[in-house]
């Protein structure tokens, strides 16, 4: 799709399902309250669990390719993450038909370091992990690389699979970063701690903005109910604060907010309500 001068693709890497307990704060009626949006892309009635896509999003800008977010990779140990571990999938033949080429990426966008956001930043090649996008700069949040990195307060043995496999082999491409990054005179990062601490939103606006969420928000129940943490929120208080800021600012700015997660059209425009924010329509791409 086009949004103003940017072209951006959505390249689906797998979708899988999961507990709607997972959201500690929003009872089960809720689910069933909202259904009007959320049946049937993003929540399964009937196995009570929630839908999730790993998916990239591909931004052609400015002269520049953009790959925000890199999903789960191929061939991960990940025994913390059972859904996760040994994953197989075609990511990169999707990736190269839908007319991309890896060496052609000018820069990864990691919106924060999780294992689902990182995954693809490298691949196996005769057993060794070497970058899978071998001329691209990769721009992390330094708050990320330092809280889950060695001796960071979110170490733990899980993590350190992760930046093993796929964050230090492509240790002379990082471009580690605080504050605000100006990518492009139409793509700025910017912080939105809470998920992890250095979880970021990537804003696009080359006529028609929009605002890549990365983890901000998992599923469409928390834009009528922002305050509805995700058990994968490192900082729950914090993220519902930036979940709020984000939402206001996209609504101020009629942006489109497109997550990391959501499968159906992949992202809505919102306005906000009495207590929240509502759905007032979705980008124009075809519903997984
Ligand atoms: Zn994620």
């Amino acid at each position: 799709m086009t949004l103003g001068g940017a072209a951006v693709t959505r390249v689906v890497e797998t979708q899988v399902q999961m507990r709607t307990s997972l959201f500690a704060d929003t009872p089960a009626q809720a689910w069933a309250d909202n259904a009007d949006l959320l049946s049937p892309h993003f929540w399964d009635a009937q196995a009570d669990q929630w839908r999730i896509a790993m998916q990239s999003w591909v931004i052609e800008v400015d002269g520049l390719v953009v790959v925000v977010d890199t999903g789960v990779g191929n061939d991960r140990d990940r025994p913390h993450m059972p859904p996760l571990d040994h994953l197989r999938t075609d990511f990169l033949a999707d990736f190269a038909a839908a007319g991309f080429d890896p060496g052609a990426v000018d820069v990864v966008v990691n919106t924060h370091l999780h294992t689902d956001h990182v995954g693809w930043n490298t691949h196996l090649v005769g057993g060794r992990w070497v970058p899978t996008f071998p001329n691209a700069r990769y721009v992390m949040p330094e708050a990320d690389y330092r809280f889950f990195g060695p001796g960071g307060d979110g170490e733990n043995d899980g993590m350190r699979a992760v930046l093993a496999d796929s964050v230090f082999p492509v240790a002379e491409q990082i471009q580690l970063w605080t504050g605000e990054v100006e990518i492009s005179p139409s793509l700025r990062l910017r912080p939105a701690a809470g998920h992890t601490p250095g979880s970021s939103v990537l804003w696009l606006d080359a006529g028609r903005p929009a605002v890549f969420v990365g983890d901000l928000t998992h599923c469409p129940i928390q834009i009528r109910r922002p305050d509805d943490a995700c058990a994968f929120d490192v900082d729950p208080v914090a993220a519902r604060s930036t979940r709020r800021r984000v939402f206001g600012e996209a609504a101020q700015a009629k942006a489109m907010v497109v997550p990391a997660h959501y499968p159906g059209s992949g992202g809505p425009r919102i306005t906000a309500s009495a207590d929240g924010f509502d759905v007032d329509g979705w980008l124009p791409l075809d519903t997984i």
